[in-house]
């Protein structure tokens, strides 16, 4: 099983500066390459392959002394990136790879004891650069085989390094939770069949309403403060989030030994909906939880199944009768059945229900659900 780690580094002001002069290696590296390939294709005809480019390394690396700085390792992996999105733009998936300004090209990749390494005293070592100090805010697992290290520097300028392990597979344990139906809301993170609502934490929020204000003052006022605030704003926010839902996933594969969600179309829903709701839907990212939940499932014995749930906010979930109601009615009162339950519970009940049938998600009264009964 493959996983990645990412941890904040601390290179001295000296270290800082080789670092970034790696980065611009690798930079006029990838600008080169893709030059080369557009060229060849312009003039030739011919579609230069990365077999191609990676065989002049050598001969390249010879004649410019900068460029045999970067760890030769860490060259291919330029090109190789260069190849894949080229590749991704002559399927039409991707538009044409762009030359890279300073702060497009943030990475390096390096192979694992190759150009990187880490000490006695558990300090990453980078080629030509030195030994840089890591905050190891959480262990490696152990059997971990560290693969390789990505050295990112963040818009803030902040440094990370991203370890890529591969740990040995294990057997989960067995899970014996209770079984939870998970629905997005709005105005919260997600709903609950059991009743609870999950809100994003006050400080997250304030965080995001704060971006809001400055994304509007920039537009008025386009100024380099106001951009750096901005990109400082939106990393917070973004690091905010991901801590958020990496706690909430965790508690949620702990506690229930199934969980039902929804198989979300993102990208066709944010069209469909009205405009409000689309940006919640993306903000409380939950294709990312989703994908979280996924993962962590795996190692905790819990079960993530997708349900295809049309119409889950206008079921009953009780009588399963069609209840229409708009986005700004919160309540489900079912003409029906009379059960009074907040809306997005009910829709997640619906979508346990779906995926299990009534019996198996409440027990006793399976024989009154005419979705059982006929
Ligand atoms: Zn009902």
């Amino acid at each position: 099983m493959k996983r990645a780690y990412q941890y904040r580094i601390y290179p001295t002001t000296k270290q800082e500066q080789a670092l970034a002069q790696l980065l611009d290696v690798g930079r006029r590296l990838y600008n080169a390459a893709l030059e080369h390939r557009l060229l060849c294709w312009k003039r030739y005809f011919h579609s230069v392959s990365y077999t191609d480019q990676a065989a002049d390394l050598k001969r390249m690396r010879r004649e410019d002394v900068e460029l045999g700085q970067l760890n030769f390792s860490a060259c291919q992996q330029v090109l190789r990136r260069l190849d894949k999105n080229y590749r991704a733009f002559l399927q039409g998936i991707r538009k044409r790879p762009r030359f890279k300004a300073t702060d497009r090209f943030r990475s390096l990749e390096f192979r694992f004891g190759d150009g990187s390494g880490l000490t006695a005293t558990r300090r990453l070592r980078v080629q030509n650069v030195g030994v840089i100090r890591v905050r190891w805010h959480r262990v490696l697992p152990e059997q971990a085989e560290i693969k390789d290290v990505v050295i990112t520097r963040q818009a803030n300028g902040k440094w990370f390094a991203t370890f890529r392990i591969s740990v040995p597979d294990v057997t989960p344990p067995v899970h014996h939770g209770p079984m939870v139906g998970l629905d997005v809301g709005l105005n919260h993170i997600v709903a609950l069949s059991d009743g609870a609502k999950i809100k994003a934490p006050r400080l997250y929020r304030q965080a995001e309403e704060r971006l809001t204000e400055v994304q509007q003052r920039y537009s008025l006022h386009r100024s380099r403060k106001q951009r750096r605030i901005l990109t400082r704003l939106h990393s917070k926010v973004a690091r905010q989030r991901k801590d958020f839902l990496h706690k909430l996933s965790r508690r949620l594969v702990d506690t229930y030994s199934l969980i039902v969600i929804e198989s979300l179309n993102i990208k066709g829903m944010t069209h469909e909906t009205k405009p409000g709701m689309s940006k919640s839907i993306h903000d409380a990212g939950w294709a990312t939880l989703a994908k979280m939940l996924d993962y962590k499932a795996a190692n905790a014995g819990s079960e993530i199944r997708r349900v295809d749930a049309p119409h889950t906010s206008q079921l009953c979930s009780a009588c399963w009768c069609y209840v229409p109601k708009t986005l700004h009615i919160r309540e489900h009162h079912c003409p029906s059945c009379g059960l009074v339950l907040d809306r997005d519970v009910n829709a997640a009940r619906v979508i346990l229900v779906r995926a299990l049938g009534w019996d198996a998600a409440f027990g006793p009264r399976a024989e009154k659900h005419p979705a059982l009964v006929g």
